[in-house]
This record gives structure tokens, sequence and C-alpha cells, in this order.
């Protein structure tokens, strides 16, 4: 097995995922995108408060405006930031020019809309984004957030909408830029996506990260030369024209996708907007880029590998179901943990749950812990524990299933469009978390 940093050297606008052969499969852990950077300072309006004792000699006005935004940044610090923002919107209104203020309100609406993202209010934190914007665009940042919001809620076109608007006026944003580049990636464009990561990287060129990404993205830029598109219903299936087993394969290859699509469409009850990009790759190079276990990938778009695709078209089938389930989960908005994205990946592939049952119940005792429940499998080197976790995945899944009704899971990938993960979690089952996986749990203990 690879190191699993590989793949995400790989991975662009989402963690990779995998499918492993001929054991059970595995995926990174989905992040909140939202919370990993680190959001731009807000300014206090004087380095100390005899400036501001000064300040109030000079213009009475002016500390009350100061005093205001002292308020409004004590208020963001204790994550109030409704009466951040109302602070910021009055003093703006008396003064409805000074650029601190709209700055401060711009960048505070920002923490807002994150922290609504981040509990699933998706159209709420678009809102405060499009208000931030209004009051300052400061240099991208509020776009750049709505991109993010838009592409975890699978609008690619949208997205693409509001980074085209910023990047006409901010063109030298890296992190626009970078973004930009990486949707450019998943939708296929790659001289787009190669001309502005070069323009990104000579606005940092200290970057590592960016380097490497160029170099990566140059590399399948090439090897793209000979690849030919082909449209089918929800797809665009990319091919190398010059490998000419595959392309007497690609017909059937592509009937087989849609069957799948078809089926993970209707086991998980969730219809992506946009079209998915998939890769048909031989095994040569899919292992470039790839883990060497894998026999399928999704990093924004699907890789699939094909060696002799009449003998393996069972296992292409399988892989399919899986990796399909993996992209349509990552359309939610909010983030679903580890082991219910393997779990339904397992479903969907139509392994047989009694199987899984026995399997974990040859690997007793337990050893995957709540705390394992979202973490990357992938990296464990313990081969038995990434196995049971795997089983024990769709095992739960099943249990749901049985004990809360069939369309429970169903239930439960609505909810997570406008929620956050507790608060649909416990919408749809009445309880949190904790307690019904404790149940699941104490159901393998006594065994
Ligand atoms: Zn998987």
């Amino acid at each position: 097995m690879k190191p699993f940093a590989f793949v995400f050297a790989v991975a662009g606008l989402v963690a990779a995922v995998c499918y492993m052969r001929p054991g059970p499969a595995s995926s990174a852990p989905p992040r909140d995108m939202l919370s990993r950077e680190p959001l731009a300072p807000l300014q206090d309006g004087s380095e100390n408060d005899s400036e501001a004792e000064n300040a109030a000699t000079a213009d009475a006005q002016r500390l009350v405006v100061l005093k205001q935004n002292q308020q409004a940044l004590k208020a963001l610090e204790e994550q109030r930031y409704e009466d951040a923002v109302g602070l910021w919107r009055l003093a703006l209104e008396q003064n409805p020019e000074d650029p601190m203020l709209r700055q401060n309100l711009s960048r505070g609406l920002g923490r807002w809309a994150a922290k609504e993202s981040a509990l699933g209010h998706h159209q709420m934190a678009l809102d405060l984004l499009q208000e931030a914007e209004q009051v300052d665009a400061d240099q991208g940042m509020p776009a750049y957030w709505s991109a993010r919001v838009l592409l975890r809620l699978g609008k690619r076109a949208q997205a693409r909408e509001v980074l085209q608007k910023a990047l006409q006026q901010f063109p030298q944003q890296v992190g626009l830029l970078r973004l930009s580049a990486e949707l450019a990636v998943v939708e296929g464009d790659m001289a787009l996506a190669v001309a502005q990561m070069e323009q990104a990287l000579t606005l940092a060129p200290d970057s590592e990260s960016l380097r490497q990404r160029l170099q990566q993205l140059r590399a399948e830029e090439e090897m793209f030369r000979t690849f030919l598109t082909d449209s089918t219903s929800h797809f665009e299936s990319r091919f190398d024209s010059q490998d000419a087993q595959m392309v007497q394969w690609i017909p059937e290859l592509q009937r087989d996708l849609e069957d799948a699509w078809a089926d993970v469409v209707q086991t998980l009850g969730i219809q992506p907007e946009h079209r998915i990009l998939v890769l048909w790759l031989d095994p040569e190079r899919y292992q470039g880029q790839a883990p060497d276990w894998s026999s399928g990938l999704y990093d924004g778009r699907v890789r699939i590998v094909v060696g002799d695709y009449p003998a393996e078209q069972e296992t292409i089938r399988f892989t399919l179901r899986h990796e399909l389930t993996h992209a349509a989960l990552h359309t939610l908005g909010t983030p679903v943990p580890t082991w219910l994205h393997e779990g339904m990946a397992q479903i969907a592939e139509g392994r047989q749950v009694e199987m899984a049952r026995e399997e974990l119940r040859s690997r007793l005792p337990l050893r995957i812990q709540p705390e394992d429940l979202d973490a990357n499998w992938t990296a464990w080197e313990d081969r038995d524990k990434v196995a049971q976790a795997y089983f024990y995945a769709m095992v739960f899944c099943d249990w749901l299933k049985q004990n809360y009704g069939p369309g429970v899971l169903i239930n439960l990938f609505q909810n997570l469009r406008g929620m956050a993960w507790e608060d649909a979690w416990e919408r749809t089952f009445g309880e949190d978390f904790v307690s019904v996986e404790g149940r699941y749990r104490r159901s393998w203990e006594k065994e």
C-alpha cells in the first residue's frame, strides 16, 4: 500500500476516495473545507487605547466609531456573530464611507457565513457572503468562500461564475486562481487548470505545494493529449484514442457506467446536478496516479482502471458503483463521515451483508472505536483493523435500515442537505448518534 499522503497530493477539490481490490475499499474522511483555512484578520482601528483617546479629542464621532468597532470585535471573538455584524452595520450606517468598518463588516459576515456553512445552513452562508461582497469585495475573499460553499453543494456552474467574476476584478489573487484551477481539473479543462496554476505560482513563487500541484497537472495535461471525451446522459467519459482496445471497449463501459449510476441514484436518493468526469485508464497510467492496491479512485473525477475488460467486467461494475457512491455523497453539502461513505459504497456495490456480518464475526473482538468511525482508514497499517472497519460500516448501514425502516438513510441524506451532521442525524433517528451507534456496538460486544 502506498502512503496515503500520495493520494492527497493527487486530490484537488475533494479528498481522494479509493476502491481497494480484492479486499475492502477505503476512503479519506470528508473534511469541512471551510474550517481548514485561516481567515483574514480584522482591524481594531487603533494600535492602543491611548490612540483611541487621542482620536476622541480630535473627533468625538470617531471615538464612537472606534468604540463600536471594539465592541463588535469583542462580540466576534466570543463568537456572537450576529451581535458583531449588527454593531458594524449600525456603525457603517452612520459612517458609510469608512473603509475599516466596511472591511471589518465584510470579514465579520464571512466568519458568520463559515459558521453557518459548518452547521449545514448553506443558503444562509451564501446570503451572508453576498452581503459581505456588497459591503467590501475585500480582494475577492467573499467570492472565494461563496465558490467553496457552492462547490460543497455540487453547484459547479455557479461556482465557476462566481470565480470568473472575482478573477476579473482581482486577477492577482492566488487563492482564487488556485480554486479556479482545481475546478477546471474536475471540469476536465486541463489547459485552463495548468494556465491558472502557472499564474498562481508566478505570484507565489515560494509555494512548494503550488509547484508540486502544477507538476502533476502538467503531467496530466500531457497524458490527455491523445485522449478523447465522449458524453453520455450523466457523464463525460475520457479515454486514450490511440489505445485500440480501450476504444473498442468504451461503448460497453459507458453502458456499465450509466447502469451503475441508475442503481446508485436509487440507492441513495441523491441526484447531483453536475456531470461527472470519468477517466478510463490502462493499468500503467492508472498506477501513476493512484495507490497500487486500488482499482478506482474519486478525487472530483472518477478514475477507473481497465486492464482486460471482458475478463474484469464484474469487478469494474462493482468499482463503478462504489466510486459513484462517493461522488454522489460528496454533493450533499454537509460532509459525511467515513463509515457512512464506505458502508453505502459497499451496499451500492451489491455486497452481501450476510457475508460482511460473518466476516466481522470471524474477526471479533471488535477493535473499531467510536473515534475510528470518521478516521482516515487508508492510513492504518493494520489491515485486519481496516477490514473490520469496512465490515462494521456496511453492517451498521444495514442495521439502521432493519431498525428504522428501509428508507431511513435516504431520509438522512435529504436532511443533510440543509443541516449540520448532528442535527440531521437527530432529525432522522430521534436521538443522537452516540446513543444509536452505542446500541449497534453493544449488539457486537454481546456476540
Ligand atoms: Zn471507498
